[in-house]
């Protein structure tokens, strides 16, 4: 048997189907980016369909918020959006097909007759399926009462046999059609189903590969079916695993920011938001993590899709934005930290401007240690003017004795006072040196310097750290750390 070559398969079509009934959460979030990166792996489209049937809980601003949560991302999709909503009409129309194949009939039970049959199918401990009454309805009987205006619903007819698909994530799953009920594909009031809407939209799109949470598995077998009785192919479907809090319960507001918008306003990398959405679920092979973009197309293919619980984990993120911000290019990093930094009163644009290249240097300086943006702006006090506070466990540990790191200090900042190249391998060569002179270790020089410096115990080299601060600074940074010792001996 010869393979299809690549050129000559279709296209996938994928979708994602958000209901804009709130803002984009790390759910919804984690199935566009499998759907879209299923459709770039593969040369495909993604589409955007806004379900937005349910009209007393969908509202505009959360269409919105969804909207600016993929383009925050880069899940950009193909075509117009789908409104479903819109779509009304065809709803109707493939309802109404499926009465004339016969595939569905009209139902005349009240909701009063059903709620009864349903308490006593409970009483009796049975559980409750629509017994076909109205199906049995002679023709004459449905005509007449239709003509009289009588209400009715569209039910689908759930045909003998078994409903059975091959999962990309699950392999087959095979649902018994007894354990179906005829279910109501329309309602009286004409409005559609949900399983219908779906269904009716996903033929009209012409999707091919359905991804989506398995909270929907139990909606497929009815959602095939649907497929049939309109002629059309079923697309093949992925459920992907659900999305657990660190206690292994179903991931909600419980557990702290799972709004997409949230990670956006903590100044969150999107490249390392994506790709640990990317690992909720879906796993490259081997230990691989960290992952751009261009590399997760590269290697996202349904063999890597997992059936566990993902477990969300607000540590990882973490932990994965800062391997992010020590990645990302220089150039993209900047405008994320700069609003910030202003924010912060360390720079205007007048600095980012006049010294450009300083600037962002020390950008690159301080991202190596940084977990956050914020961790980077916590980090650029000593590189400023400002006075900066010393860390009460560093002046235990390094100024232990005050008055021999105080002249320590002295020694050094004499050391460094002349005018010779401020660069990192001069530095080090003068305090080397120095240490050399006094008989003593170079680390009882740095410690110290390290604490004059920044205040703290950690921080970058100490003579990157000097670098970025500048002659004039650090010679300041010096004498206030001697006097602050003199005083406080
Ligand atoms: N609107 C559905 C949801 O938000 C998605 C349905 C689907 O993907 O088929 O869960």
């Amino acid at each position: 048997m010869t393979e299809t070559t690549p050129s000559l398969r279709p296209r996938p079509r994928l979708r994602f189907a958000p209901s804009p009934t709130g803002s984009l959460h790390v759910g919804g979030a984690r199935t566009a980016l499998f759907n879209w990166l299923y459709a770039r792996h593969y040369d495909g489209d993604m589409l955007l369909r806004v379900e937005d049937t349910d009209k007393a809980r969908s509202t505009e601003e959360s269409t919105r918020a969804i909207f600016e949560g993929l383009l925050w991302l880069g899940l950009s999709w193909n075509e117009e959006v789908v409104y479903q909503g819109a779509n009304l009409e065809r709803h109707q129309r493939d309802a109404l097909a499926m009465l004339e194949t016969g595939a569905a009939y009209r139902c005349f039970c009240t909701p009063e007759e059903l709620e009864q049959r349903r308490s006593e199918a409970q009483a009796a401990r049975e559980s409750f399926k629509y017994d076909r009454r109205c199906d049995r309805l002679p023709a004459e009987e449905v005509a007449r009462r239709v003509a009289g205006g009588d209400p009715y619903v569209i039910r689908f007819r759930i045909p003998e046999g078994s409903t059975e698909w091959d999962d990309m994530v699950h392999e087959t799953i095979s649902f018994p059609n007894k354990d179906l009920d005829d279910f109501v594909i329309l309602r009286s009031n004409g409005t559609p189903i949900y399983n219908l809407a779906v269904v009716s939209d996903d033929i009209a799109m012409g999707i091919t590969v359905v991804m989506r949470g398995d909270d929907h598995i139990s909606n497929t077998p009815k959602q095939i079916l649907l497929y049939r009785a309109l002629g059309a192919e079923p697309p093949t479907f992925a459920h992907l695993p659900m999305i657990h809090g660190m206690d292994g319960k179903k991931l909600s507001k419980r557990h702290g920011a799972t709004a997409v918008g949230d990670y956006q306003h903590q100044g969150l990398l999107p490249g390392a938001m994506l790709n640990f959405l990317a690992l909720l679920g879906w796993s490259p092979g081997g230990d691989r993590e960290v992952m751009t973009m261009d590399e997760m197309i590269t290697l996202f293919t349904p063999d890597g899709l997992q059936r566990k619980a993902a477990i969300f984990d607000p540590k990882k993120l973490e932990w994965m934005n800062g391997q992010h911000l020590s990645r990302v290019p220089l150039a993209e990093l900047e405008p994320r930290v700069t609003p910030a930094m202003m924010e912060a009163g360390y720079v205007d644009e007048a600095i980012v401007d006049s010294r450009g290249e300083w600037y962002m240097s020390l950008l690159d300086l301080l991202r190596v240690r940084a977990r956050t943006i914020d961790d980077i702006v916590r980090q650029a006090g000593p590189y400023f003017p400002g006075t900066i506070e010393y860390d009460a466990e560093a002046v235990a540990n390094n100024w232990k004795e005050r008055s021999s790191a105080a002249d320590i200090l002295e020694a050094a900042k004499e050391a460094l006072a002349g005018d010779s190249a401020w660069d990192a391998g001069t530095l080090e060569a003068i305090l080397r040196g120095l240490a050399e002179s006094l008989g003593i270790s170079a680390g009882k020089i740095f410690q110290p310097l390290r604490v004059a410096l920044t205040g703290l115990t950690v921080s970058p080299g100490i003579f990157e750290v000097l670098v970025a601060q500048g002659r004039e600074l650090a010679l300041r940074r010096l004498s206030d750390a001697i006097g602050w010792l003199r005083r406080n001996p």
